[in-house]
């Protein structure tokens, strides 16, 4: 009687903790560690979770990311997401989690290829930089015989990347920052306005993603997925480590438009309303030392010249007010009071045709 009230489900987990009292290591595709990913190996119209080796740590284990591959029924284009190539940014890998629960792969044509935690070393450390503080998010393609982080991008950009037609990179802001939800792409290239309207953030920043940060470093991850022909944004979901229930539930639901507005279903999809575009946007920086409040809001209109923050100095008198230095919205602003000259104040976006 008992036993016919245990669900399908109940019955594999009372199987795995019989092994498990037994001493018993299951066996589960979780398990697996590959040292590369063909997806024609995987089988169709199902989900497998693999780990992928990235290189070795001091006891000579792989590093390893995990690799969720929704394998539709049919074949079709792949559509990549990456989480937490900031090792503190967490909202991209709840919505991964809750995204794969809402996708039956024998109803998908194509694959997904999720990877929620790119940066393994800097999330196990709460910390934005891979170990070596190096931002990853600056080094590709990366070296194969390079320092710590650039071989770890070089086997990202070899292993992960190609993989992918269509590639979403998920982030959030960093510390001492909060973010409105923003996606960041080229609003010129037909695929990539489409895959960003169907997101439906709050804001967009339309730019081409090219830019290299210096001789020293090199791409982002997006720009070097679309230098290899890949379909790249970067969307940007809130606040560092801590998952925020809205913003993934947008994530979830942005993503499931993007597989039907690109075809890897037959749902029908609406191309939701265009938001706030922005031709390009920066940060506006203290000058001074102090304490900072910032008096406006995420996704506020600021007309140029209306105050935006004030410093104030160990006394609590004001040794500088700031200014929104041209018309705009905020996408971005600091939370963290404690500045020293050059501190962040506001991610300012100027909104196109102004
Ligand atoms: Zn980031």
């Amino acid at each position: 009687m008992i036993y016919t009230l245990i669900t399908m489900k109940n019955q594999r987990s009372l199987f795995l903790l019989i092994l498990f009292c037994l001493g018993i290591q299951a066996q589960d595709s979780n398990d697996v560690i590959l040292d590369a990913l063909n997806l024609a190996n995987f089988e169709n119209g199902k989900v497998h979770k693999v780990w992928l080796g990235l290189g070795d740590n001091e006891f000579g284990n792989r590093i390893t990311v995990p690799v969720i591959i929704l394998k539709g029924a049919e074949e079709g284009k792949v559509l990549g997401l990456t989480a937490a190539i900031h090792g503190n940014e967490l909202n991209g890998i709840s919505i991964i989690h809750k995204l794969i629960d809402e996708i039956n792969p024998s109803g998908l044509k194509g694959t997904v290829v999720a990877i929620p935690g790119l940066n393994p070393l800097a999330i196990a450390r709460n910390q934005r930089e891979f170990m070596d503080l190096q931002d990853l998010n600056r080094l590709f393609p990366g070296k194969p015989n390079g320092n710590r982080s650039q071989q770890m991008a070089y086997q990202i950009g070899e292993k992960i990347v190609p993989l992918f037609d269509y590639h979403i990179d998920l982030h959030t802001a960093s510390f001492g920052r909060v973010n409105s939800l923003y996606g960041r792409g080229d609003m010129s290239d037909e695929t990539l306005a489409k895959m960003l309207r169907l997101l439906q953030p709050d804001i967009i920043v339309s730019n081409k993603g090219k830019a290299s940060f210096g001789e020293a470093s090199g791409l982002t991850l997006r720009a070097f997925a679309i230098s290899k022909g890949v379909h790249s944004i970067t969307m940007e979901y809130g606040n560092p480590q801590v998952y925020q229930s809205e913003m993934v539930k947008r994530g979830v639901e942005g993503i499931l438009k993007v597989l039907n507005g690109f075809g890897f279903s037959d749902s029908k999809y609406d191309l939701p309303e265009l938001g706030y575009v922005c031709s390009k946007s920066y940060w506006v920086f203290t000058q001074k030392g102090g304490y900072l409040e910032v008096l406006v809001e995420l996704k506020q209109i600021v007309e140029k010249g209306e105050q935006i923050a004030i410093l104030k100095n160990a006394f609590g008198e004001v040794v500088e007010q700031y200014a929104a230095p041209e018309s705009g919205i905020v996408i971005g602003k600091s939370t963290n009071p404690v500045s020293i000259s050059g501190s962040r104040i506001i991610h300012l976006g100027i909104l196109q045709g102004k």
